[in-house]
């Protein structure tokens, strides 16, 4: 039976686990999911430090200005004044450095004249100015990473600053991957007339690192149900297997058959989708499993759609869902049959600076070319009318906001 996406996407959602935790350095928690709250184990900054480099003084001091103050000493960052300024007096104080007890204001450099230790001021401050209080960042105790989050590079300083060591995180999904067929070889192997490159085994091996997970090449099935089999195996340890190929109902399509035989609970075998028609969805070993069609594009479109948000459950992501967005169509398109289309599409941007979304004229699901060369996919529902050129339609990047740094 054939399936919409939204349900086989909430089967593929309902079917995937959150994995267990692990402890990593902060230095190595970048792209990681954090499996816990982190709360800061101090407080940023511990004291009031001057923001400036200037003078610490009582701002009372110099509410009427010129004011000539007696300079006492110093304090550097790293290297505080012992000690503190009473009536008349001031410190010279440089950015970061802690702000000596009695004075409540900073007078920048710029704003003084120098006569050995007679310094004065020209500008008055207002109490507080070019302080930086303690606590200002955070404090210690408060949540400043919450449960469910992927580290960016900020968060990896944040923490950082926060005093963490470490951070416990999410467990990277093991995905174990299955090319299937006779005709595939790697690359740089010797390539028969019969024989293409088994490009999405590798691609897809990518795709899975760049979301979180860690892919393990299983190799490529013969279509020999005992080579499938005997394959298999491999499974072992990992957290998911993804099969490539071999979805459909030709002949030598076996994934459904020889692991059906094997224990596989089929969920799903056909979405109504194009690309990613022969799309298999079950469990396997107590394991879930995803059954890729074979073509490069529909491998591709269908991990974007169903793959990422599986890993994304299983790290434990917040606010995973696939971004959506829309765009204004370039070109226009032709009324939809009952498959909810996918249309590889370049962005641009129109004259007043509106997103637009252009398809490529041709959409075989084989050519990898536009794939690599599309920002986008447009989203064709089914039985959608015919759409003309500057008419809104939805998008699913493939770039993800949710990857920053
Ligand atoms: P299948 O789903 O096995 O019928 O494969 C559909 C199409 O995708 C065929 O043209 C296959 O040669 C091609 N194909 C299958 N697996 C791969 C792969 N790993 N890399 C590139 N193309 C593939
Ligand atoms: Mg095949």
């Amino acid at each position: 039976m054939m399936i919409s996406v939204a349900d086989a996407l909430a089967q593929v959602l309902a079917g995937v686990e959150p994995l267990n935790a692990e402890r990593v350095g902060v230095a190595n928690a970048f792209g990681r999911v954090l499996a816990e709250d982190v709360a800061s184990r101090l407080t940023q900054p511990p004291r009031a430090v001057s923001a400036m480099d200037g003078y610490a003084v009582r701002a009372e001091d110099v509410g009427k200005v010129p004011a000539t103050l007696t300079r006492i000493g110093e304090s550097a960052a790293g290297n505080g004044y012992d000690g503190g300024i009473s009536a008349g007096q001031t410190v010279r104080i440089f950015t970061g450095a802690p702000v000596p007890d009695g004075a409540d204001a900073i007078v920048i450099q710029e704003d003084t004249e120098t006569d050995g230790d007679k310094i004065t001021m020209t500008e008055a401050p207002t109490p507080g100015r070019y302080i930086r209080s303690a606590g200002l960042d955070f404090a210690e105790g408060d949540v400043l990473l919450a449960r469910g989050r992927r580290m960016t590079a900020r968060d990896v300083s944040l923490a950082a600053a926060m005093n963490v060591p470490w951070l416990t995180v999410t467990r990277k999904p093991r995905i174990a991957l299955l090319s299937t067929g006779d005709e595939l070889v790697l690359p740089g192997e010797p390539v028969g007339p019969d024989q293409i490159i088994s490009s999405n085994s590798i691609g897809l091996g990518s795709f899975i690192q760049a979301m979180g997970g860690e892919a393990v090449n299983l190799g490529i099935a013969r279509d020999d149900p005992d080579d499938l089999r005997r394959m298999l195996d491999g499974v072992r340890g990992a957290d998911m297997l993804v099969t490539i190929g071999g979805a459909s109902v030709g002949d030598y399509d076996l994934v459904k058959t020889v692991l059906g035989g094997e224990g596989l609970d089929i969920t799903f075998s056909t979405v109504a989708m194009r690309p990613g028609k022969p799309l298999i969805f079950g469990a396997i070993h107590g394991k879930p499993m995803l059954g890729l069609p074979g073509n490069p594009v529909s491998a591709g479109v269908t991990s974007v759609l169903f793959l990422r948000p599986a890993i994304g459950v299983m790290l434990g992501l917040n606010n995973d869902e696939t971004p959506r967005e829309t765009a204004l169509l370039g070109r226009d398109v032709p009324a939809n049959d009952h498959r909810q289309d996918y249309l590889r599409s370049t962005l641009g941007m129109s004259p007043d600076g509106e997103l637009t979304a252009t398809p490529f004229k041709k959409q075989d699901s084989s050519m990898l070319r536009l794939f690599a060369q599309s920002d986008c996919l447009v989203v064709r529902p089914p039985n959608a009318p015919p759409l003309a050129a500057g008419e809104r339609v939805d998008i699913v990047r493939l770039d993800w906001s949710n990857l920053s740094v």
